[in-house]
């Protein structure tokens, strides 16, 4: 099954990139939901965190997180990851959202 985020890491399909190494690949949403939205993927195809993820993938997200903010400038931000058709998953490839450049309400639902 062809999966978009897969094409994009494969250079098949093109997105605005912010942060890219080994592991993962961030770039900015197609239909932003902030001022700020960027989705961070790893480059292997997961489909959500119901998915087994390897101890260094989990790693490379995180730090992934902290560079993708360092590089857009932002000091304050959220991360959501909707895992599941239930919860709002649309893209069955893992991705973090990083939404910033606005300020957010308390309530995250
Ligand atoms: P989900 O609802 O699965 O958590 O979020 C999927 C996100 O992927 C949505 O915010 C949607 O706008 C974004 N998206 C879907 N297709 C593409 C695409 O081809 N390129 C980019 N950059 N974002 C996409
Ligand atoms: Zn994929």
């Amino acid at each position: 099954m062809s999966c978009v985020f897969c094409e994009i890491v494969k250079g098949n399909l093109p997105a605005k990139v912010v942060y890219e190494d080994g592991h993962v690949m961030a770039f900015h949403d197609i239909n932003p939901q902030a001022p700020v939205h960027v989705l961070l993927i790893p480059k292997k195809h997961i489909t959500n965190l119901a998915e087994e993820v390897p101890v260094e993938l989990a790693h490379a997200l995180i730090r992934g997180i902290r560079h993708t903010v360092e590089r857009l400038g932002v000091k304050d931000y959220r991360i959501v990851s909707n895992s599941g058709k239930g919860a709002g998953q649309e893209v069955f490839h893992l991705h973090i959202h990083i939404l910033a450049g606005k300020e957010m309400p308390a309530s995250t639902v």
